[in-house]
C-alpha cells in the first residue's frame, strides 16, 4: 500500500487520521486542528476521530447534510473513550468551536469552525450555545 497522509501535524494528530475513507483525499483547516489539539491537551485523553474530511460521495453515503462542513475540511466527529460526553461538550464550546453537534446516543461530538452564529445541536435539534 501507498503510503500517504502519514504526517504528523502535531503531537498527538496525524493527517491520516482527518482524511476521506473511501478516497483517501484530505483537507483540514489549520483552525480545526489548532482547536483540537488544545482540547486533546486539556482533557488528556486520546480523541478518536470518526469522521474527518469527506468526499461528496463519502458525505451522501453516510447521510451528511449537502452543505456539510466535512465537505470542506472543517469539521471532525470525536469520540474520547470512557468520558461523559457532556463534559466534552463543555470543553468543545470552551475551546470556542463554532458548530457543535451532540450526540448522546452514538457518544460522540461533532465540532466544526464555520465562520459567524454559533450553533450547538442535539440530533435535529437546535438547542443555543
Ligand atoms: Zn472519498
Ligand atoms: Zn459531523
Amino acid at each position: 500500500m501507498i503510503k500517504i497522509n502519514d504526517i504528523e501535524l502535531t503531537e498527538y494528530f496525524s493527517l491520516y487520521e482527518f482524511e476521506c475513507p473511501c478516497c483517501r483525499r484530505v483537507m483540514l483547516s489549520p483552525d480545526l486542528l489548532a482547536r483540537l489539539d488544545h482540547l486533546r491537551r486539556v482533557i488528556n485523553r486520546p480523541v478518536y476521530i470518526n469522521s474527518g474530511y469527506r468526499c461528496k460521495e463519502e458525505n451522501q453515503k453516510v447521510g451528511g447534510v449537502p452543505g456539510s462542513y466535512h465537505l470542506l475540511g472543517m469539521a471532525v466527529d470525536i469520540q474520547v473513550k470512557d468520558y461523559l460526553l457532556s463534559d466534552l461538550l463543555i470543553y468543545a464550546q470552551e475551546m470556542g468551536f463554532n458548530g457543535i453537534g451532540f450526540y448522546e446516543k452514538k457518544d460522540f461530538l461533532h465540532l466544526d469552525v464555520r465562520l459567524g452564529k454559533k450553533h450547538l445541536w442535539k440530533g435535529k435539534e437546535l438547542i443555543g450555545y
